[in-house]
């Protein structure tokens, strides 16, 4: 058993998509272990996307996730990690797959890759950094 940090970012939440994207990863058989709307400030999101710090995109990512709630999930189930990336598609909801939750529901807001309607951690390391950053 794993668990994962899933995040239905503000672009999700501002489209009313929380429960259409909760209901496939109930689906699937992920088991919801602990849920909440959360308005991350600076240093949470600069911890958060560490890995991107200096990255051109890192700091419109940034502003893109303060500009509202985000719906913080953990996330229990067998290889949940890889299982829900999957289930997300890949980054860019233009070239995702049809089938997948940015593919089916992301749309293309010009080059604006970022609103990308969801996060899931991608290993364990990450998962356990990132569930403890968001239910601290
Ligand atoms: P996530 O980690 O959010 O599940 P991911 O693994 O598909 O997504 P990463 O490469 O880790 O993507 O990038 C993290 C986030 O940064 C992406 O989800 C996206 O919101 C944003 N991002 C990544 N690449 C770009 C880019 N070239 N331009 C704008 N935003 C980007």
């Amino acid at each position: 058993m794993q668990s994962t940090l899933v995040l239905i970012k503000p672009d999700g939440v501002k489209r009313q998509l929380t429960g259409a994207i909760l209901a496939r990863i109930e689906a699937k058989g992920y088991v919801v272990a602990d849920l909440k709307l959360v308005q991350p400030d600076r240093a949470l999101l600069e911890e958060h996307y560490e890995e991107h710090q200096g990255k051109p995109f890192f700091e419109p990512l940034v502003e893109f996730m303060l500009s509202g709630p985000s719906v913080a999930i953990r996330l229990e189930g067998d290889r949940v990690i890889e299982g829900f990336r999957s289930l997300a598609g890949t980054t860019d909801p233009t070239t995702a797959a049809p089938g997948t939750i940015r593919g089916d529901l992301g749309r293309d807001w010009g080059l604006k890759v970022q609103q990308n309607l969801v996060h899931g951690s991608d290993s364990e390391e990450s998962a356990a950094r990132e569930l403890a950053l968001w239910f601290a």
